[in-house]
């Protein structure tokens, strides 16, 4: 039994402490503690190649996460929760084995070492065999999953502390690869400045928020970080990867003028539909060509895709193909058109395909793949936080509506005080000062902090 008042305190200071998901979509944590559960799983898989800092922080700060965990479980009822990394860790677990013999509803579950092993259907998958119906969330079969760094958010917002700082993994061609705690809003050029800068002219170069997989392009260096920043990556232009992430999808279009035999081998290598979903991204490709082939499936099922890229950098030899980008346009337009599409069919419990287990894409193969194994070979231990002069903490950057701000500029701020949060009531979160300092400048996207001599 949960008493329900306990729950509401632990949602109301999740959300008073700006905690959120540590994925893109950034939805925040209050809202999966509302439910009540049977499991708790702390998605420790990051097994997007070069990504570090979730795995570092388990290794360096169990204890945090475990008592996050334990907050979660306090919250929604829940008598078991597992933690699931991937199988090549478990050398580096050692302290969390030692801490886990003391907590009898907490085990450890080791997933194969695979991409994406951490999509959230997927780890459902594998840690229960249960399978989560298109449209539905883990929280549907009474799961709650989120990562690591959120256990850890969850444990210090429950004592006071807000979300101020995460670890980054600044990787590529930059000076010094590393894995450091940044305070949030820190600019990506300072960033790039604190590993050393980059090895290569930034004119030939692209600047990537996240990994190769689902990092995306940073068009403007002069913004800050979100809670969601899970690495800032260097490659050259001329890179596999910046040739991928760089092209839009009029430019898709252009290039892919003929139906690839290729296109076949994307239903293969994509997860969700190896999962057993409705989703075939080899015809969403062929609808360039033959529009009137268009199924009302197919853009259902731009909501199963996962983003996680495989089928454009494994399905097409030519990497002209991304069902991903068509996917995405019709996620836009639907939003655009608040068109709600029925996910009845969807609903039924689904299947998983024959071939899921032998179709799952190796980490070490997906990292020679996508070519950024000569990037991942430095030290993972989490370098102290740094120290920005200024930060431009976003305010928008979670799942729900836009945090307004509650500072005016030249306020004088400490660290941690209050200076955005969406209105009560609705979906959204709460921004902190991430550093002591004055308030320089506010718009709809951030509030800029300039370190001060008085704060
Ligand atoms: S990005 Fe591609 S491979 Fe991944 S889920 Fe979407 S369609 Fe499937």
């Amino acid at each position: 039994m949960r008493p329900e008042n306990k729950t509401k305190d632990i949602m109301l200071r999740m959300r008073n402490a700006g905690v959120v998901g540590t994925d893109k979509l950034s939805v925040p944590t209050y809202v999966k503690l509302s439910s009540k559960a049977d499991l708790v799983i702390a998605n420790g898989a990051e097994s997007e190649p070069l990504l570090h800092s979730e795995k570092s922080l388990l290794h360096e700060k169990p204890e945090l996460i475990i008592d996050g965990i334990k907050i979660a479980m306090e919250a929604t009822g829940a008598p078991k929760a597992v933690i699931a990394v991937r199988s090549s860790e478990k050398e580096r677990m050692r302290s969390l084995y030692s801490l886990l013999k003391e907590e009898k509803n907490i085990d450890i579950f080791y997933l194969e070492d695979f991409y994406p092993s951490g999509d959230e259907p997927i780890l459902v998958y594998e840690v229960t065999k249960k399978l989560i119906p298109e449209g539905k969330t883990p929280l549907d079969k009474g799961i709650v999953v989120e990562k690591l760094l959120s256990f850890a958010w969850m444990y210090q917002g429950y004592h006071g502390k807000p979300v101020t700082e995460r670890p980054i993994s600044v990787v590529g061609e930059v000076q010094r690869p590393q894995v450091t705690w940044f305070p949030i809003g820190t600019l990506y050029k300072d960033i790039l400045n604190f590993a050393g800068g980059t090895t290569v002219d930034l004119k030939n170069a692209v600047v990537f928020d996240g990994g190769p997989l689902q990092g995306e392009v940073v068009k403007d260096l002069n913004i800050g970080i979100g809670k969601n920043t899970s690495a800032v990556m260097v490659l050259p232009k001329d890179h596999k990867v910046s040739k991928v992430k760089m092209k839009n999808l009029e430019e898709m279009i252009l290039q892919n003028q003929g139906v690839s035999g290729d296109s076949s081998m994307m239903e293969d290598l994509c997860p969700r539909y190896q999962l057993g979903y409705d989703i075939h991204p080899s015809e969403v490709i062929k609808s360039l060509h033959f529009p009137l082939m268009m199924k009302p499936s197919s853009l259902r099922s731009a909501y199963s895709c996962n983003d996680c890229s495989l089928c454009e950098y494994m399905g097409s030899s030519t990497l002209n193909e991304s069902p991903r980008l068509i996917y995405n346009e019709f996620k836009k337009n639907l939003a655009r058109q608040e068109k709600k599409v029925s996910l009845k069919s969807g609903e039924k419990v689904n299947k998983v395909r024959l071939n899921y287990h032998y179709n799952k894409v190796s980490c070490s193969h997906l990292i020679k793949q996508v070519q950024v194994e000569k990037y991942d070979s430095f030290n993972r231990s989490i370098l102290p936080k740094t120290n920005p002069q200024k930060v431009r903490v976003p305010v928008t950057r979670h799942k729900g509506t836009p945090a307004k701000p509650v500072v005016v500029e030249g306020q004088t701020l400490k660290m941690g005080d209050v200076i955005a949060f969406s209105p009560p009531g609705e979906l959204g979160t709460t921004y902190h000062a991430s550093i002591p300092g004055r308030v320089s400048e506010i718009n709809d996207h951030w509030v800029e902090i300039i370190k001060g001599r008085n704060s």
